[in-house]
């Protein structure tokens, strides 16, 4: 039995190892992903029913209850109904009596426990402590089943203590493979983001600029690049210091952030330099949202750092084109801010031949 038993631990872990993984997994589909994670999750309550322990020729115990405890860490409330409902289900396959009612509304008696001390603030960031409590929560409830199927008998006693005395190290382990693999995934998401971001300004860096052009060339037929480079930027440095400097380049980029579109690619791309990749707008329109930006920018009233005000302005290159020339396009694009610079700056250039003037 005990080698049953710790067979059974061990599919459990492979299993919730897994669909951990795919909880884990950066998509865009989310909801898809919920989908598949509940349906997995459901399987794997099977098979742990399937492959449950005979004791004492009467009760069979089994870890099916661990499936919740993976999806109530991650929070995945409708995954956990989606287990629930095919665990019930297939339990139901075996004969519609008292027994198999029981046990289903103790599944979802443990579901919906779960979700309702996930509220619980005390466990916000207190993994170990929260994965213990749904533990014996779950095997609290499997333990009353057991009672209230086979009355408040010795051997029912038995088989409650022995739940008990193994599902809680069970549980705890499983506890710890789950902030594991969390904590490894969160890391790996925060590294990454890090890398990709700037700073300073929480816009795009120079790596993801290029990351991002690849993505572009792809996803879109035709495309346009900004490159913004503000004017007499050293001069602002040396009248007012480089941490006022620091702050102007902040609020820039939140500005730059209000005037275009989410899915519009903001990256700093140099000192007080940078580039915006919007697709899909023609040479009128891209014209007006760079007048746009450079507009908002000579109108805001910039604040340092000791609550003064100043005003600054930006030059603007801009090159439109097809997608697939998008890396000839920053040239170009270069080329237009270099001759909205030599034209007296606080000026848009587009495609080296035509300027706009406000
Ligand atoms: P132009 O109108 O021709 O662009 O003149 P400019 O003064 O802006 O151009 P230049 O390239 O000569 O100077 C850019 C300045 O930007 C020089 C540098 O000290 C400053 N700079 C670069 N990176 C940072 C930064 O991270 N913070 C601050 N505060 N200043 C920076
Ligand atoms: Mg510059
Ligand atoms: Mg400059």
């Amino acid at each position: 039995m005990f080698i049953q038993l710790l067979a059974n631990s061990c599919i459990s872990f492979t299993g919730i190892y897994f669909i951990s993984k795919i909880v884990n997994y950066p998509t865009k589909h989310e909801k898809s992903k919920h989908v598949i994670v509940g349906i997995l999750s459901g399987y794997l309550g099977i098979f742990l029913i399937s492959h449950g322990v005979l004791y004492e020729d009467v009760v069979k115990i089994d870890f099916r209850y661990l499936v919740f405890i993976l999806l109530g860490f991650y929070r995945l409330v409708s995954p956990m109904f989606i287990a629930a409902t095919i665990i019930s289900i297939y339990r139901f396959s075996f004969g519609f009596n008292v027994q198999a009612v029981m046990a289903c509304v103790a599944i979802f008696i443990i579901a919906g426990g779960i979700v309702m001390l996930y509220r619980i603030r005390t466990f916000d960031h207190h993994f170990l402590k929260f994965g213990m409590v749904m533990n014996l929560w779950a095997s609290l409830v499997v333990s009353i089943t057991i009672y209230v199927n086979g009355g408040f008998t010795l051997p029912a006693v038995n088989v409650a203590i022995l739940v008990m005395c193994i599902s809680l190290p069970v549980g705890l382990l499983i506890t710890v493979l789950n902030i594991d693999v969390y904590l490894i995934n969160h890391r790996v998401r925060e590294y990454k983001i890090s890398a990709e971001t700037d700073h300073l300004t929480g816009l795009a860096n120079r790596r993801a600029w290029e990351m991002q052009m690849k993505k572009m060339k792809e996803r879109y037929a035709t495309c346009n690049v900004l490159m913004l480079d503000i004017d007499h930027f050293k001069q602002i440095n040396d009248r007012y210091g480089h941490a006022n400097g620091d702050e102007i380049l902040k609020q820039f980029a939140e500005l730059m952030h209000r005037e275009t579109r989410e899915h519009d690619i903001k990256a700093r791309i140099g000192g007080e330099e940078f580039g915006i990749l919007i697709p899909m707008l023609s040479q009128t329109e891209i014209v007006k949202v760079a007048e746009r930006i450079r507009d908002s920018i000579s109108k805001h009233k910039f604040k340092l750092l000791d609550q003064q005000r100043i005003h600054i302005s930006v030059s603007i290159g801009i090159a439109n084109g097809k997608s697939e020339d998008l890396h000839k396009m920053v040239h170009v694009a270069d080329d237009c801010l270099y001759q909205a610079k030599n034209s007296g700056r606080n000026r848009t250039h587009i495609n080296e031949s035509i300027e706009y003037v406000q």
